[in-house]
């Protein structure tokens, strides 16, 4: 919880727009405690969203162990694969640090890792978002669930909360669908919205959880967008999954998306200096050396997207430039 405060109040410093939350009243306490801190000294503060979905997805799991199955004498590949160092000797896994990756799961000889799904229940769906007051939304979906996500807007919709946006995140077509037809199902989606008076972005979950592996992992939602971008719905469109530094410098000069969400790469970035400051017994805040470095590290990542605000209207698709940061997902 200490790291989810500081990278939300370092990104919020950086002046992102929107930070994307797990549902989870503990992780929005966490989040707000930064905002909160960095709203004091600078006036600004992003949006809180957080995520749902409307079925099965990867960004809704977690990986867990029995430690005491494990051998002794195991070279513990699966910690050595976590990026969040969510995987110790005495506890197997800390479900507080998995963000659901996956990465472990294959990488454990025995096959003692598995994973467990989070499901949110519709009728939960509503006291939940009223608890928390998030300021935006972020619904998981993919083709052929249509009706769950219709389920999923109007159990959203019953605590009658004001929304700034609902984002929509979707990734390449599944069950054989062509991008037409995935193209037909975001309209569908669209017309959802409007009915409850909503409005959306358009998050393209290129390479899902994959922006901390350098391995041009921008790629997928670059090309995602390419292809569907002409086909969404009206609406600000997100490159996300698998987005990172790298991501700005393949967009083509005249035709951009609106903005960018961060997950893993953004994470990856400040992990050093997390640790470093819970070495030292201390947080980000309150260690002034560190807290400069980390949000000199995270303007880096923000800022050219930032500056793109300065460009003319005409060398942006939408009229609205959006990023968003997710230290929990
Ligand atoms: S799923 Fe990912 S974050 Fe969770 S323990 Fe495994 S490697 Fe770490
Ligand atoms: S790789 Fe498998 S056996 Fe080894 S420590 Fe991890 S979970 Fe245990």
């Amino acid at each position: 919880m200490p790291f989810i405060t500081d990278l939300c109040a370092v990104y919020s410093a950086a002046g992102v727009h929107c930070i994307d939350l797990a549902a989870d009243l503990a992780v929005v306490r966490a989040a707000r405690e930064g905002l909160d801190w960095v709203e004091a000294r600078t006036g600004s503060r992003p949006w809180v969203m957080v995520s749902i979905s409307d079925g099965k997805d990867i960004h809704f799991r977690k990986a867990w162990f029995d430690p005491h199955k494990c051998p002794t004498d195991c070279p513990r590949p699966c910690q050595t694969v976590c990026p969040v160092d969510a995987i110790n000797k005495t506890e197997g896994i800390n479900l507080n640090r998995c963000y659901g990756c996956g990465r472990c799961l294959p990488a454990c000889p025995l096959k003692l890792i598995t994973e467990q799904a989070i499901h949110l229940e519709h009728a939960d769906i509503g006291p939940l978002v009223t608890e928390i007051q998030p300021d935006a939304v972020e619904i998981h979906t993919a083709s052929g669930r249509l009706q769950a996500f219709e389920q999923t807007v109007t159990a959203l919709m019953s605590p009658k909360i004001s929304f700034k946006r609902l984002a929509i995140s979707f990734g390449h077509p599944r069950n054989n669908l062509g991008f037409e037809e995935l193209a037909q199902e975001l309209w569908e989606r669209h017309n959802c919205l409007r009915r409850h008076g909503q409005k959306p972005i358009w998050q393209l979950d290129g390479r899902p959880m994959s922006g901390d592996l350098n391995l041009s992992t921008e790629k997928p939602a670059l090309r995602l967008w390419q292809i569907i971008g002409p086909l969404t719905p009206p609406g600000p469109i997100q490159l996300a999954g698998g987005t990172n530094a790298k991501t700005i410098q393949y967009l083509p000069l005249t035709n951009h998306p609106a903005g960018i969400a961060f997950g893993g790469g953004a994470r990856k970035l400040l992990q050093p200096l997390l640790l470093e400051a819970q070495t030292r017994g201390t947080t980000l805040r309150d260690w002034p050396e560190g807290w400069q470095k980390a949000v000199s590290l995270a303007k880096g990542l923000v800022n050219p997207w930032l500056s793109r605000h300065s460009q003319p209207k005409s060398c942006q698709t939408k009229s609205q430039n959006f990023i968003t940061t997710k230290p929990t997902k």
